[in-house]
């Protein structure tokens, strides 16, 4: 039995990954100060002797005894991480500092959720694990993007100074159930509309593009990541290629929820990417050819109906 600590175990992803390491027989120490995270999300894990809720903030060391760490406490969406600018930063940075700092007293592996954003806006298509990226330091996403940045690089000068074993993923838009119903995000915010049959907000004329990845994918993504040889060290992006417009993203939701609403348009956020596609060669390569099994409308199946429960 391995003892493996979640950070921002609460959350939407983290939830997801404590269940399913829980599930496979491990002793789970699930840590989260509730900012954007549930207990609702968890709730069902909580009758188990091996699973242990801790509430704590990372920006604040944490000392237990574990085989691994996935560290993934971090606000995610956008109106979130803007809340507290200061604050995401400080989640990102010291975070990283406290966990990696605890990796290397008890000799964990430890796996850092990165993100796509550290790409920023890409002028490259799609992005590959080697391209350096294209952010605002300034600007209203910097606090999130060069927090995450900033991470990577402490994670792999504690490798390389300190020999703590690291992994480090960059995870491309992610959904599906426990998604918090007002955390702003698209994917949850159309489906909260179409449901309600209010108007759906599109940002910009609808052309800028994501992919979206249901999490049970990311989850075995992350899980095989952090089983692989101890020389690999990534970063690896995880994400499902199928590239969609908003527009049609806003139409699937629609069609699927037999809704009533109009899509209407908003001005676009600044410094909003306008293309987001993952080049996933690397992991399946790595990830015993890990690829993504659920298609958008299937996941959005799924998703539908549990914010249709949520909801009533
Ligand atoms: P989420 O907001 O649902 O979960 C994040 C969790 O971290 C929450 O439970 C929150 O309460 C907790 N948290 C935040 N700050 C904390 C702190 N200082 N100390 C302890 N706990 C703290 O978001 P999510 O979508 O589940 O994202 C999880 C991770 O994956 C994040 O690190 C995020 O950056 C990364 N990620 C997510 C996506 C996505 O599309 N969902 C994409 C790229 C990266
Ligand atoms: N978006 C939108 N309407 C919404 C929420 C988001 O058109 O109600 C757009 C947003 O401007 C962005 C895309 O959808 O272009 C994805 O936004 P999200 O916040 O989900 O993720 P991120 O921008 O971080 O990829």
């Amino acid at each position: 039995m391995k003892r493996i600590l979640v950070t921002g175990g609460a959350g939407f992803i983290g939830s997801h990954l404590c269940e399913r390491l829980l599930n496979e027989g491990n002793d789970i120490i699930c840590l989260d100060n509730f900012f954007t995270g549930n207990k609702q999300n968890i709730v069902k894990l909580i009758k188990s002797p091996y699973f242990e809720l801790v509430r704590h903030d990372i920006t604040m060391p944490f000392f237990a005894e574990v085989d691994e760490v996935y560290n993934l406490a971090s606000p995610a969406s956008p109106i979130h991480y803007q809340y507290n600018a200061i604050k995401t930063v400080k989640t990102a940075v010291l975070g990283a500092i406290n966990m990696l700092g605890l990796a290397k007293r008890v000799g964990a592996k430890i796996l850092q959720a990165s993100t796509s954003e550290v790409y920023g806006d890409p002028q490259i298509h799609p992005q590959t694990e080697d391209y350096w990226g294209h952010v605002n330091p300034i600007g209203d996403r910097a606090c999130y993007d060069e927090g995450k940045r900033c991470a990577e690089t402490l994670f792999v000068n504690y490798h390389n100074q300190n020999n703590v074993k690291i992994k480090i993923i960059r995870i491309f838009n992610t959904y599906g159930p426990n998604m918090h119903p007002n955390d702003g995000r698209v994917v949850s915010n159309f489906i909260v509309q179409a449901l309600q049959n209010k108007d759906i907000t599109i940002y910009g004329d609808g052309n800028q593009t994501r992919s979206f990845q249901y999490v049970d994918d990311l989850v075995e993504a992350m899980i095989r990541m952090m089983a692989t040889r101890d020389s690999f060290i990534g970063p690896v992006n995880t994400g499902n290629p199928n590239e969609f417009t908003i527009l049609e993203l806003a139409k699937k939701v629609i069609d699927l929820t037999n809704s009533k609403s109009k899509i209407i348009y908003l001005d676009l956020p600044k410094d909003d990417p306008i293309q987001r596609q993952p080049d996933i060669s690397l992991a399946k390569k790595e990830l015993n050819n890990w690829e993504p099994k659920i298609q958008l409308e299937e996941g959005l199946v799924k998703t539908i109906d549990y914010f249709d429960k949520l909801l009533k």
